[in-house]
């Protein structure tokens, strides 16, 4: 269990690495965390929490999930590894301006297949209307 100091203090280190982070929120997540861990495991999974850039507040941080994870020894906390282009391993693959003027990928085409595919297969249709459809056949 966090002391009210731990957790300003952590919030507040916390805050120094995501400023974007509302204080307030950063304490409310920590002491709803509070009871998962040792302070230093809180504070811990909290800061692996920041390292998630895609999120945008700690509100998960009590929930479960990789953050409450130590990294493996010498292992990296988050990845780097941007995925290269192979041709031009100096571009990221999504973006390589080198692939993109070649045209090598039908966009168009791959479309038209995922729509000729999604007409032929059968619709879904909800278990509460077919249990319904079927009740209506039975006369119910
Ligand atoms: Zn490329």
């Amino acid at each position: 269990m966090m002391t009210r100091a731990q957790t300003v203090a952590v919030a507040t280190a916390v805050q120094q690495c995501r400023p974007e982070w509302d204080h307030a929120g950063i304490v409310a997540a920590l002491e709803k965390a509070s009871t998962l861990g040792t302070p230093a495991e809180v504070a811990a999974a909290a800061f692996r929490l920041a390292c998630n850039l895609k999120l945008r507040n700690p509100g998960m941080l009590a929930q479960p999930g990789a953050h409450w994870r130590a990294p493996a020894e010498g292992g990296p906390t988050v990845s780097v590894v941007v995925t290269r282009c192979p041709e031009h391993p100096e571009h990221p693959a999504a973006r390589c301006p080198l692939c993109e003027t070649r045209g090598e990928v039908d966009h168009d085409a791959g479309v038209a297949a995922v729509r000729e595919v999604l007409a032929k297969a059968p619709r879904y249709e909800p278990p509460a209307v077919k249990a319904a459809r079927a009740a209506e056949r039975r006369g119910a």
